[in-house]
């Protein structure tokens, strides 16, 4: 006892009668709102406001569809000045992403790194709506040049900082692994540019697109890594054996 249960609300049963009535809605998004809305409720939120602004904008389709598809109503005429909110907040989070985006096409982002710019998250309030400092495009920088100075602003909360590390920062979280569940690194330091954004499997970098010369050992095809560049198309195995031949020759 003395535990929430995590549902306060059955949100299940809810999705199995409308399953049994052939209602369609998305249920991701539903959950994902619910899980934070509990966590709001029990006063831990693990969810900055940025990031439940966010889950607001996602849910209005939602609400909308519903609304109009299943209920065959107008949303406007359910839910009154609440609706006129949401369509708002909707509409502003819509248009600011767009902006933010078109912002960032003149800040020459590595293109393998656009998604990851996607991802990128204000350290702040955790809003995804981040811009490019317009000190930065006045100065004509680039992202993947100038990433020492180039900053973001949050258009929620104004908070400003690198747009690297948060960019790396998310390109890192999608690639964190745990050594005792057997996770290997798939992510690491770039030879060629040295930014922490060289895939291991890839073999590629998605800041600065440097490939490596030797993908696989002549001898045993197996996969080469950066490491293992000097040793001119061997693995570290066959390299040392071909020394040791060497030597004894
Ligand atoms: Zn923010
Ligand atoms: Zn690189
Ligand atoms: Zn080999």
């Amino acid at each position: 006892m003395g535990k929430f249960k995590p549902t306060t609300i059955d949100v299940g049963t809810i999705q199995k009668r409308f399953e049994a009535f052939e209602i369609d809605v998305d249920w991701d998004v539903i959950e994902k709102l619910q899980a934070c809305r509990n966590h709001l409720e029990h006063l831990h939120p693990a969810h900055t406001l940025g990031e439940v602004a966010e889950f607001v904008a996602e849910l209005f389709p939602v609400l909308r569809d519903f609304i109009q598809t299943e209920l065959g109503e107008s949303p406007a005429a359910i839910l009154g000045d609440a609706w006129q909110l949401m369509l708002l907040h909707h509409n502003f989070f819509v248009d600011t992403t767009k902006r933010c985006e078109e912002a960032w096409s003149e800040a020459y982002v590595p293109e393998g790194m656009e998604p990851w710019l996607k991802e990128s998250k204000c350290p702040e309030c955790g809003s995804t709506l981040l811009a490019p400092a317009q000190e930065n495009l006045d100065a004509g920088d680039s992202v993947e040049r100038n990433d020492d100075r180039f900053k973001a602003t949050c258009i929620a909360c104004g908070y400003t900082d690198l747009v690297a590390p948060l960019m790396v920062g998310a390109l890192e979280n999608a690639h964190s692994y745990d050594p005792r569940d057997g996770g290997e690194a798939s992510l690491e330091g770039c030879n060629q540019c040295g930014r922490g954004a060289f895939l291991i499997y890839e073999q590629s970098c998605l800041w600065c697109a440097a490939e490596l010369e030797y993908t696989e050992c002549e001898m045993c095809e197996e996969r080469l890594g950066q490491e293992d560049q000097d040793n001119g198309g061997l693995c570290s195995y066959h390299a040392h054996s071909y020394e040791k031949f060497m030597r004894e020759d």
